[in-house]
C-alpha cells in the first residue's frame, strides 16, 4: 500500500550515504554557509587532519561550490571601513579572506551589495532551494526552511566536518505538524504566530523533532514570514522547521541569481513540487492553533517561551505548572519584573529592528509605517539594522531610511548587531531592550544584566515612540495594513 511522505522524509531518504552504527544517519549535506565567527577555528581543524588519519578527513575542502562565506556576526554597523576599529573583527574577517581566498570558497564581504546575515542573503540569492540540505554554523539555520529545505544549525566541529567531507552525521528527527487556519487580525504578524507556538509548546516541546508549518494562515504568508516562523523554531526546541515549497516559494525564487533559469526554472518547479509533504502523510505528532486567538506578543523573561500577550499579565510562579514555577521564578528575579503586573507600559531604554528572524524588506515597511510622522521617545535609543545590504538599498530606494532618520532612529550597514552583540551595538547595565531579534537570554545583547523584550518589528517601533511597551494596534491606520 502506498504511504504518503513529509517533506522531512523524502529529503533525508534523498540524501542519505549511510546509516551508521551509532544509529546516525550520515546526510549529504546540498549547500554549507559560512561565517567569520564560527569558521575559523574549524579551518585550522581542518587544514591539522589529513587524509588517512582516523576520522578520515582531508585538509581539502571537498565541494567550496557548495560552501558560500559572508560577514555578519560581528562586523560594525556604523563605520564599516577598513580596517575596522574593532581589532577582533578585523581579525575574524582578515582570516575568513584569507580561508576562502586559500580553498576558492566565494565571499560575500563588506565591500560586495551581496552581504549580510546569513540567513537573509541565502534566500536573496536564490541559494536556498526547496528539497535541498542546508548547514551553517548558527542556530538559526532552520530560517532555510521556509522554502522547503532541510535546515540545521551546526557546531564548529561539525563546521569542520561539512567543509571536509559535505556529510553530517545526524540523528534521525521525528515530524510534529504545526497547523495554523484562519486570518490573522491587523498587527498581528508572523513573529506573534511562532511566539504563540514556543510559548505554548515550551521551548523544549520540539526536541527530537522537526516542526512542519501548515494549515491555510501559514500557506497566505510570504516568504519573509515564513522566514520568521522558521527561524524561531530552533527556540521551541526543534532541529529544523519548514514549510512545504508552493507557489509563493517558486515565485519568490524566480529570477534569483543562483536559481535554475529558463527551462531549468520549470523542471526545478516540478521536482520542488514533488518534494512537497504528500497529503496522506503520516505525522508522529499535531498541534492546531486558530491564527483569531493569537494577538501581539511579548516575552517578559530570559527565554523565548516567556512570553504574554500584549493584553496579559505576567505570570505567577505559585500558579503555574510546577515543571515551570522555578523558571518563572527566576525570570522574575533577573527581570525585575513582579507577576500580576500588565507587560503593556513597561518602560523600555532601547529598541533594536534587526536580525535574521526579522530585518527584511517586509519587516522595515512595517516598522515605518508606524514610525511614519513619529518621534522616538527622547529617552530612547533606536536602532534599523537592515538584515543585508539589499535590504538597505530596496529600503533606502523606497525612502524608508528618512523616515526612520526624521523619526530618531539610528539607520545602520547590515549585520547582526544587537542580536548577539558582537560588535559595538550592545546593552548597557541594566537596560530594557525592546527587539525584533529571536533570544531574550541572559547577557544575550552585550550586558550580562540587559534584559530584552522580543516582539515583532512593528511592535518595536511602536515602544520605540511610546517609550514603553504599547498595542502596535492601537496605532496602527485603520487601512492597508496586512500581516
Ligand atoms: S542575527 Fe542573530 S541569530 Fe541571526 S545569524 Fe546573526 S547572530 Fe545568529
Amino acid at each position: 500500500m502506498h504511504m504518503g511522505k513529509t517533506l522531512l522524509q523524502k529529503v533525508w531518504d534523498l540524501h542519505t550515504v549511510r546509516q551508521l552504527p551509532t544509529g546516525q544517519t550520515q546526510l549529504f549535506i546540498g549547500l554549507h554557509l559560512v561565517h567569520e565567527v564560527t569558521s575559523p577555528q574549524a579551518f585550522d581543524m581542518l587544514r591539522g587532519s589529513r587524509v588517512g588519519d582516523p576520522g578520515g578527513r582531508s585538509s581539502r575542502v571537498l565541494f567550496p561550490n557548495r560552501t558560500f562565506a559572508t560577514v555578519d556576526h560581528i562586523v560594525p554597523t556604523l563605520d564599516q571601513r577598513r580596517p575596522f576599529l574593532d581589532v577582533l573583527a578585523e581579525e575574524m574577517i582578515s582570516s575568513l579572506e584569507r580561508n576562502c581566498r586559500e580553498y576558492g570558497i566565494p565571499l560575500y564581504n563588506i565591500d560586495s551589495s551581496s552581504q549580510g546575515i546569513v540567513h537573509v542573503i541565502g534566500p536573496e540569492l536564490g541559494l536556498t532551494q526547496p528539497g535541498i540540505t542546508i548547514a551553517c554554523g548558527d542556530s538559526h539555520t532552520s530560517t532555510h526552511g521556509a522554502f522547503g529545505a532541510v535546515a540545521f544549525g551546526i557546531g564548529t566541529s561539525q563546521v569542520r566536518d561539512v567543509l571536509a567531507s559535505q556529510c553530517l552525521a545526524l540523528e534521525p528527527m521525528k515530524v510534529r505538524r504545526i497547523k495554523v487556519t484562519g486570518p490573522l487580525a491587523p498587527g498581528v504578524y508572523a513573529k506573534d504566530v511562532i511566539l504563540e507556538i514556543i510559548r505554548r509548546l515550551g521551548v523544549k516541546g520540539g526536541v527530537g523533532y522537526a516542526y512542519e508549518y501548515a494549515g491555510d494562515t501559514i500557506e497566505r504568508m510570504t516568504m519573509d514570514e515564513r522566514m520568521t516562523i522558521c527561524n524561531m523554531s530552533i527556540e521551541g526546541g526543534a532541529r529544523a522547521g519548514y514549510v512545504s515549497p508552493d507557489a509563493t516559494t517558486f515565485k519568490y525564487l524566480e529570477g534569483r541569481q543562483f536559481a535554475p533559469q529558463g527551462d531549468a526554472f520549470a523542471r526545478a518547479r516540478a521536482w520542488w513540487t514533488s518534494m512537497a509533504t504528500d497529503a496522506d502523510a503520516r505525522f508522529d505528532d499535531e498541534v492546531v492553533l486558530q491564527a483569531s486567538e493569537i494577538e501581539p506578543n511579548v516575552t517578559w523573561g530570559i527565554n523565548p517561551g516567556q512570553s504574554v500577550r500584549i493584553s496579559q499579565r505576567i505570570p505567577d510562579p505559585a500558579r503555574a505548572p510546577a515543571t515551570e514555577s522555578a523558571g518563572i521564578a527566576e525570570a522574575l528575579e533577573f527581570m525585575d519584573f513582579r507577576s500580576g503586573q500588565p507587560i503593556a507600559g513597561t518602560r523600555i531604554d532601547v529598541a533594536f529592528i534587526g536580525s535574521c528572524t526579522n530585518a527584511r524588506l517586509s519587516d522595515l515597511r512595517e516598522a515605518a509605517r508606524i514610525a511614519r510622522g513619529q518621534h522616538v521617545a527622547p529617552h530612547v535609543k533606536a536602532l534599523v539594522v537592515p538584515g543585508s545590504q539589499g535590504v538597505r538599498m530596496a529600503a533606502e530606494r523606497e525612502g524608508l531610511d528618512r523616515i526612520f532618520v526624521e523619526a530618531g532612529f539610528e539607520w545602520r550597514g547590515a549585520g547582526c548587531s544587537m542580536c548577539l552583540a558582537m560588535n559595538p551595538d550592545r546593552l548597557e547595565g541594566r537596560q530594557i531592550c525592546a527587539s525584533s531579534s529571536n533570544r531574550n537570554f541572559k547577557g544575550r545583547q552585550g550586558s550580562p544584566t540587559g534584559r530584552t523584550l522580543l516582539m515583532s518589528p512593528a511592535m518595536v517601533a511602536a515602544a520605540a515612540i511610546a517609550g514603553e511597551v504599547t498595542d502596535v494596534r492601537k496605532v496602527l491606520e485603520p487601512v492597508g495594513v496586512g500581516s
